[in-house]
């Protein structure tokens, strides 16, 4: 790069420095407006299906009245305060000593020259710039993942001298109501009752495209609480592929109310026997007890004072048996 490059850089352009320029210069390259970000929020289903967003932005564009001079020709001076540069160097004594500083010129605002009130332009009022509304299509492609970044070039402000600046949407993927979403998979927690978990029978879940999906349990799958099944191929579309992630689905198994229940008999012939448990020696004290329901503050009262905070350390809810292996190693 020769030198008259970097001078262009460094006083090239005439538009106004000050505040204008967001974000800091860049390293290398000509001068440009500030880029403009916007957060655009899209829900689960328009990220499964995609989409055309058409988002409007206002934004400054090169008034047309003037060219972006701001006033007719030749009425823009230079401004012989800062000899065009916008900035001006200052004095000041402090004590023994002259300080120099750059200051913005206050002839010009920085602007680094100076239109006459009666020969601005009338449509931008000697700003250069008018604001105009402008929209964009936002391509919101399947499978975009959250945080992706879609940028126009150049469609940003316009300013006198510089590079228009950029327009940047960040997609940012709403929280769904049904589904979590990680990577190309997604999540989904299913309810089912006691019945259907042992049983089998028919889980009905609504997707992101209109479809709902009929999942079979068959009999005797045995669903147990927390248990976690998978679909193949029916999480979201990949970013730019044609392959889908899997469906992850959770199960919490309801079980039937008290009242709820008949001929529990009936269990004995379906469910295996019961589990054995230990057995108190010959000798041992017995004590009978039955089962009581709790009264929740009274329960967490006793979670607050328990020592362990559990209460199985509680010896009389401690079941029968338990309770007689703990006297019997005494
Ligand atoms: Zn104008
Ligand atoms: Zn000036």
């Amino acid at each position: 790069m020769g030198a008259e490059d970097l001078f262009a850089q460094f006083f090239g352009g005439g538009g106004g420095f000050g505040g204008m320029f967001g974000g800091g210069m860049r390293e290398q390259g000509p001068k440009k407006a500030r880029t403009i970000h916007h957060v655009h929020k899209v829900n689960l289903e328009d990220i499964y299906r995609g989409k055309v967003s058409k988002l409007a932005l206002q934004k400054s564009v090169i008034c047309s009245g003037c060219d972006g001079r701001g006033g007719k020709e030749g009425a823009v001076k230079s401004c012989t305060g800062c000899n065009g540069s916008g900035m001006k160097t200052m004095m000041r004594q402090m004590g023994p000593m002259i300080q120099r500083f750059q200051t913005v010129c206050p002839d010009c605002n920085g602007e680094g020259e100076i239109i006459r009130e009666k020969d601005r332009c009338k449509k931008c009022n000697g700003k250069k710039t008018v604001v105009e509304r402008k929209v964009l299509h936002v391509h919101v492609d399947r499978g975009v993942k959250n945080g992706h970044k879609i940028e126009f070039r150049g469609e940003g402000d316009q300013m006198p001298g510089v590079l228009p600046g950029d327009v940047v949407f960040e997609i940012e993927q709403k929280p769904h109501a049904r589904f979590q979403r990680k990577d190309d998979d997604l999540f989904y927690q299913a309810e089912i009752d006691l019945l259907t978990a042992l049983g089998g029978g028919t889980v009905i879940i609504e997707h992101l495209d209109d479809r709902w999906l009929t999942v079979n349990i068959a009999p005797g799958e045995v669903i147990t609480p927390g248990a976690i099944k998978v679909i193949k191929g029916q999480g979201m579309p990949s970013y730019r592929h044609h392959d889908f992630g899997n469906l992850y689905i959770q199960f919490d198994v309801k079980f039937p109310e008290k009242d709820q229940l008949k001929n529990l008999e009936l269990l004995e012939q379906v469910l295996p026997t019961r589990a054995e448990q230990t057995q108190p020696p010959q000798d041992a004290m017995i004590d009978d007890f039955e089962l009581e329901d709790v009264d929740s503050s009274e329960y967490s009262q006793a979670r607050a004072h328990g020592a362990a905070g559990s209460m199985d350390e509680d010896d009389d809810d401690v079941p029968p048996g338990a309770e007689r292996v703990q006297c019997a190693s005494q």
